[in-house]
């Protein structure tokens, strides 16, 4: 057997765990994690290349002999990593998993998905996109709508470029602010104007060779800082999978009407794609809607959806770039996992890092996936806003939930907090 080595880029809590689950494969020969965390470091090898800079890429790759680079953050992807590797000579065979800057453009613009949607008729809200030249219009568009009003920042914001406003006065106000000032810098020089959809949000997750597509366990994430969903929004507080109100009913027109569609979309429109699809879904009285698009996984919502998945990982990889998927068979856990994430003192605003971290070995119940964590000296420290998240899989979503609670109680450092209410809407 040839086995692989693989070059991971990330350094979050999706990258651990991503990285656990690859070396687990009797496929892989070595695993390396630029830059990774304190917990990549534990089942690979980490080490100081920046994903977003090509060249130092490019020099590992050809020194280590990769045979297949994952990339796990959408900003290398949005750059252009895939292309890069396809346009060098030296590169052009070693298979990047993760979507040209074409098919990123399903991320990087929420313009383009829009328009994506619409064109291949996959159910999204009504929407229309505007520019500072177009304000005027804008203003008129919104007083056409009703309220609350979703504005979208068109570029990558890091997951705040979204706004809804409770008021016309205030949807005026912002939309002025993103347009005339820039409130998110490039990013908002585009602003789509969207239907506000009312519904229970879930994500739903696929890998794709362009044509041919594995549908992968759906989740449920928990975004907001405080108990009862409450206060700002953050990258992730916890998630679930499965969803208990998304049966095999709602995940079969989930099929039918997003990931088949967005999967044959793409071949219409001429854009390869190799890679995860991310749907950011609302379910509507039953009906599935999109609300965005990712073109990578999420975090925290792969600690729950990858430890539900028994086929080997890399064996997955490899048959999404070789073009052979459709020769997996996916095998998936019917366990429920339930992730809750540890964070620090002040997250998501500001926060102190370098604090001690102890109680990580005491875990074991749950699984511990490093997210903002580095190694000092033989100490391992707190290096993010967001710092472990810890996943069960139990038979039921309340002992899930309840192990991973008493799991996280473990882990300790200055500061700590985590919700202690993750999936309790849905028992
Ligand atoms: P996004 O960055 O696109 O995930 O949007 C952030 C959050 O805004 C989503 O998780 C939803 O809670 C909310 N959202 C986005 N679009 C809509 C919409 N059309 N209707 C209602 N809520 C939305």
């Amino acid at each position: 057997m040839n086995k692989k080595n693989i070059l991971l880029i990330g350094s979050g809590g999706r990258e651990h765990a991503i990285a656990w689950k690859l070396a687990q494969s009797p496929l892989l020969n070595q695993l390396f994690i630029a830059p990774g965390n304190a917990g990549t470091s534990l089942v690979g090898k980490n080490v100081p290349v920046n994903g977003n800079d090509f060249e130092s890429v490019k020099k590992f790759v050809i020194d280590q002999k990769i045979n297949l680079i994952v990339v796990g953050p959408e900003e290398p992807l949005v750059r252009g990593i895939h292309d890069y590797f396809l346009n060098d000579e030296l590169l052009k065979n070693i298979p990047v998993l993760g979507p040209q800057k074409a098919g990123a453009e399903l991320e990087g613009s929420k313009d383009f998905a829009k328009q994506f949607m619409i064109r291949h008729g996959i159910p999204t809200g009504a929407y229309q996109t505007f520019t500072r030249e177009t304000l005027a219009d804008g203003i008129a568009f919104l007083k056409t709508l009703t309220a609350p009003y979703v504005l979208k920042a068109d570029g990558l914001a890091a997951g705040k470029g979204v706004i809804i406003c409770k008021t016309l006065h205030e949807a005026e106000d912002e939309l002025s602010d993103m347009l005339n000032n820039q409130k998110f810098g490039k990013a908002s020089e585009r602003v789509v104007i969207e239907e506000f959809l009312d519904g229970v949000e879930l994500s739903a997750f696929a890998i794709t060779n362009g044509t041919e597509y594995l549908v992968l366990p759906e989740a449920k994430d928990y975004k907001r800082i405080g108990e009862g969903d409450s206060g700002p929004n953050t990258g992730g507080m916890g998630s679930i999978s499965p969803v208990p109100f998304a049966g095999n009913e709602f995940m079969q027109k989930v099929e039918d009407r997003v990931i088949r569609p967005t999967v044959e979309g793409l071949q219409k429109d001429g854009i390869p794609y190799q890679g995860f699809l991310f749907f950011g879904l609302m379910n509507v009285k039953g009906d599935p809607f999109v609300i965005e698009y990712n073109v990578r996984l999420g975090d925290p919502e792969t600690e729950s959806i990858l430890p539900r998945i028994k086929t080997d990982l890399l064996e997955i990889f490899l048959a999404t770039v070789e073009g052979r998927l459709s020769e997996i068979n996916s095998e998936i856990d019917e366990h429920t996992a339930a992730c809750v994430m540890i964070v620090s003192g002040g997250y998501p605003g500001d926060y102190t890092s370098g604090k001690k971290i102890s109680g990580l070995d005491s875990v074991t119940k749950s699984m511990v996936f490093h997210a903002g964590t580095s190694s000092q000296s033989d100490e391992i420290v707190t290096a993010g806003g967001r710092v472990i998240a810890v996943t069960t899989l139990a038979h039921d979503l309340k002992t899930a939930v309840a192990t991973s609670l008493e799991s996280a109680k473990l882990i300790k450092f200055e500061g700590s907090y985590f919700r202690t209410d993750i999936g309790k809407d849905l028992m």
